[in-house]
């Protein structure tokens, strides 16, 4: 079976290993954000769209549940905005029948001003929403949303979220470097924060290739020092912690590829997330440069691989 709605389980910063699931097509998104590691956004829509069956989705995940290790969590999340997909709630219920490993949505939180929206996410077990900004106007300079998204509708719309879901919400907050990471821009998204009221609130920075080159990184002890503005359930979250030692499973270079379809990956990371050995890696790897089907860039003094397909 092939791998179309599905990648990993890769290493995430904060699920352990996880299993995502992609069920929008590639840049699909409510956002064009400037640090996106996907890329521009070539689809920026607020319509809700069947965009994949719900039937073959969800074969795809019992599939992959049969071949790999027990991921950590199920994923919702993947080459846009999961939240446009109109019947989110059957995917997420459909997963639930199938296996008892934790549902996540992965989310900008742009969308939960609509009802629907809202409403077809409560069963997952954990929301990961994004806010990025504390005003409208650094709001479209950072996330350049669609023009249907006020700030005012989205920050409304994570408040209404929190007062009716009864799991968990952990909030990202992106900080770039000159940008938002400025005491007075952070405590403006942390006013918004406060009445979002989420379970963690989680810090990161442009630590792989953006979207667009002005974006820069935050460094290491900055980032520390904003959290420490925000309350005691602020983190700043490390890039591919949480690894986990379950046993060795074959990945080809397909599994590679995939991979790098998704993210700009590092050998480490590439090792990490598909559980194989260093040296294999890199055999992968130099065969998909050869075939010219990857790249390899350099940022922050970091070698990163990504597919060029
Ligand atoms: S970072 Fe997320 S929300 Fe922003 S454009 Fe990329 S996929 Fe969309």
């Amino acid at each position: 079976m092939t791998n179309k709605f599905t990648f990993g389980p890769v290493p995430s910063r904060r699920l352990g290993r996880s299993l995502g699931v992609d069920i929008v097509p590639f840049k699909t998104c409510t956002y064009d954000c400037i640090y996106c590691q996907l890329g521009r956004t070539t689809n920026k829509t607020t319509n809700l769209k069947e965009y994949f069956p719900v039937r073959e989705v969800l074969q795809e995940v019992r599939q992959r549940l049969q071949e790999f290790p027990r991921p950590d969590y199920i994923t919702l999340s993947g080459s846009g905005e999961p939240t446009l997909y109109s019947r989110i709630d059957e995917i997420i219920n459909g997963i639930k029948e199938i296996t008892d490993i934790p549902v996540a949505v992965l989310t900008n939180g742009s969308l939960f001003w609509i009802d629907k929206v809202r409403e077809s996410v409560l069963e997952a077990d954990l929301i990961i929403p994004s806010l990025d900004a504390g005003d409208k106007k650094i709001f479209q300079y950072v996330n350049r949303p669609h023009k249907d998204i006020s700030f005012k509708k989205m920050v409304d719309g994570l408040c209404s979220l929190r007062s009716r879901y009864s799991g968990r919400i952990w909030l990202e907050v992106f900080l770039i470097d000159g940008v938002t990471a400025i005491k007075s821009e952070v405590l403006k998204i942390k006013a918004c924060i406060d009445r979002v009221a989420p379970e963690r609130v989680q810090l990161n920075t442009s630590v792989r290739i953006p979207a667009e080159s002005f974006v820069d990184m935050v460094p290491k002890e900055k980032m520390e020092e904003i959290a420490g503005l925000f309350n005691s359930n602020c983190e700043v979250i490390a890039d591919y912690s949480g690894t986990h030692n379950l046993r060795e499973f074959t990945s080809t270079r397909e599994d590679v590829l995939e991979l790098l379809k998704r993210r700009p990956c590092s050998i480490e990371d590439i090792s990490d997330g598909l559980n194989i050995h260093r040296n294999e890696t890199v055999k992968y790897v130099q065969e998909l440069l050869d075939r010219n089907f990857i790249r390899m860039e350099r940022r922050n003094k970091r070698v990163l691989y990504s597919s060029k397909l």
